[in-house]
């Protein structure tokens, strides 16, 4: 799927076309840690998102900015991560779980679903 979004394509390009692929951002990445695949680093998002394309792999991430902590230039890569995470929900493609919650902020005001 491309990126179809309004300003947003263009707010996640002008953080991620920064991008010089040192890697660095990679050191401290607790998701990379555990799956151990290029595109779920920050670096292969940076350059999945640079490409215009935007998914699922998205939610691959913890938001902790440890990546943007070693980044030599700061950039935002969370922000980055978060608009395409907003691209996909106005599309309707969020994941089930985020599906869930929001239903259960909607009733409850919590995403939980608990009521008082
Ligand atoms: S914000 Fe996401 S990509 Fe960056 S270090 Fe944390 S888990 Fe990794
Ligand atoms: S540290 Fe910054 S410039 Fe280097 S690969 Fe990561 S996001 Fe790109």
């Amino acid at each position: 799927m491309s990126i179809e979004s309004d300003n947003a394509k263009e707010e996640i390009k002008e953080i991620v076309e920064k991008c010089f692929k040192c890697g660095f951002c990679k050191k401290l990445c607790p998701v990379l840690k555990v799956v151990r695949e290029e595109q779920s680093s920050p670096r292969g998002k940076a350059i999945i998102l640079d490409s215009g394309y935007v998914d699922k792999f998205i939610y691959e991430c913890t938001l902790c900015k440890a990546c943007e902590e070693k980044c030599p230039l700061n950039l935002k890569l969370c922000d980055s991560f978060i608009k395409a995470r907003q691209i996909l929900v106005r599309q309707k493609k969020e994941l089930s779980e985020n599906k869930e919650m929001i239903k259960n902020l909607d009733k409850t005001g919590n995403i939980f679903g608990i009521k008082d």
